[in-house]
C-alpha cells in the first residue's frame, strides 16, 4: 500500500437538539429539513464505521484499513485497531442533556459500559452561549441526590458549573465530570471511542413522539466525581490545547501560501475548521495531492511524509495519540 492522507465519510445523527449549522459552516450535504445534531467525522465502534471515500482504499472502512496494514498507518504503536478515537461535529441548536461518561473503574465496577473522556473545541457561538462543566465547588452526592430526587428538576441544572464561552477556546472534560453542552455552540469533540452516556436531566423535553428520553439516574451516580467538585480544568485557546493520558490536541493557524511539513513516525489526525489547502507527498507523483476545506476530517498514516500547503488563511487542529 502507497500510504497517503484518508479523507473519511461522515455519519450523520439527528438528535432532538440539533439544526442544520454543518450545512451552512462546512457545506456538509447533511439530509435537508432534519436536526443533525452530531457528525461523526471518524468513528471506529462496532455500529459506527468510517468509510475512506479517497485514494486506492475508497470504500473500506478505516478499521478494517488498520487491521490490514497496522505498521503503515499507526507506526510504532502497531496495533490493529480500534482506532481509539472518535471525533464528531457537534451543532447544538438547543442545549443536551445534562449527562456524565464512566472512567474505566466505574466500567469494571459497574460490569458494563465503555470509558469516556473528551474535550471541546468552540467553533461557533451564539451571544451568551455557555456550557455546563462539572458541579458548583462543594456540591455533595447527598446534595445532588436530593435534587434528583425531590427536584424541582431544574434544580439539578443550578448545581452544575455553568460557563460563557468563547469561540476558539478548548475545554477538557474527563470521565467522571457532569455535563452539558448550551444552545447556539457549534463544536468539534474529541474523545475515547465509546458510546457509553448516562443521562441525568434532559430539561423536561419529549421527542416527536411525546415521550421523554431515558435516564440513567442510578449510573451516573456511580459515575460522576463528586470529589472533584468545583474543580475547573484549564481553558486553552493556543498551542498544545489537551495533552491527557488518551490524546493531544495542538492548534494550528497558518496563513494564506505558507507549508507545513508533515513528518513520519506517528499517525496524525486533522481536524481543518477554516481554510483550505492540498497536502503534497515526498514522493510525488505516485502520492498524489490530496485537497482539504474546512470540516474535513483526515488520517495520516504514521509512514507518510509530505507538506501541508495552505490556499487560504487556514486553523485546525492535530489530534495525536
Ligand atoms: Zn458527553
Amino acid at each position: 500500500m502507497k500510504a497517503y492522507p484518508l479523507k473519511l465519510k461522515p455519519i450523520y445523527k439527528q438528535r432532538i437538539w440539533g439544526g442544520q449549522k454543518l450545512r451552512e459552516v462546512f457545506n456538509k450535504d447533511i439530509p435537508a429539513g432534519n436536526k443533525i445534531g452530531e457528525s461523526w467525522e471518524l468513528a471506529d465502534l462496532p455500529d459506527d464505521k468510517s468509510v475512506i471515500t479517497n485514494g486506492e482504499l475508497a470504500g473500506q472502512t478505516l478499521g478494517s484499513v488498520i487491521q490490514q496494514y497496522p505498521k503503515e498507518i499507526t507506526g510504532d504503536k502497531n496495533f490493529t485497531g480500534p482506532f481509539p478515537l472518535l471525533i464528531k461535529f457537534l451543532d447544538a441548536q438547543d442545549v443536551l442533556s445534562v449527562q456524565v461518561h464512566p472512567d474505566p473503574e466505574t466500567c469494571e465496577r459497574l460490569g458494563k459500559g465503555q470509558p469516556k473522556t473528551e474535550c471541546w473545541y468552540i467553533i461557533s457561538a451564539m451571544p451568551g452561549a455557555v456550557i455546563y462543566k462539572g458541579l458548583k465547588k462543594g456540591v455533595t452526592k447527598e446534595q445532588f441526590t436530593e435534587a434528583i430526587e425531590n427536584g424541582p428538576p431544574r434544580r439539578i441544572a443550578e448545581l452544575l458549573a455553568k460557563v460563557p464561552v468563547e469561540v476558539g477556546q478548548c475545554h477538557f472534560l474527563p470521565a467522571g465530570t457532569c455535563h452539558s453542552i448550551g444552545a447556539g455552540l457549534l463544536i468539534a469533540e474529541i474523545q475515547t471511542p465509546s458510546d457509553t452516556t448516562y443521562r441525568i436531566f434532559d430539561w423536561n423535553r419529549v421527542d416527536d413522539s411525546g415521550k421523554p428520553r431515558e435516564l440513567h439516574i442510578e449510573e451516573a451516580l456511580e459515575s460522576i466525581h463528586f470529589e472533584a467538585s468545583g474543580d475547573d480544568p484549564a481553558v486553552t485557546t493556543v498551542g498544545r490545547l489537551i495533552d491527557c493520558e488518551y490524546f493531544r490536541v495542538d492548534k494550528g493557524a497558518q496563513g494564506k501560501g505558507s507549508e507545513v511539513f508533515l513528518s513520519r513516525g506517528k499517525p496524525k489526525t486533522l481536524i481543518f475548521l477554516t481554510g483550505f489547502g492540498t497536502i503534497l507527498g515526498a514522493d510525488l507523483p505516485k502520492a498524489g495531492p490530496v485537497e482539504f476545506k474546512a470540516g474535513d476530517c483526515l488520517v495520516v498514516p504514521a509512514v507518510y511524509e509530505g507538506t501541508m500547503r495552505f490556499a487560504e488563511d487556514t486553523q485546525y487542529l492535530t489530534v495525536s495519540i
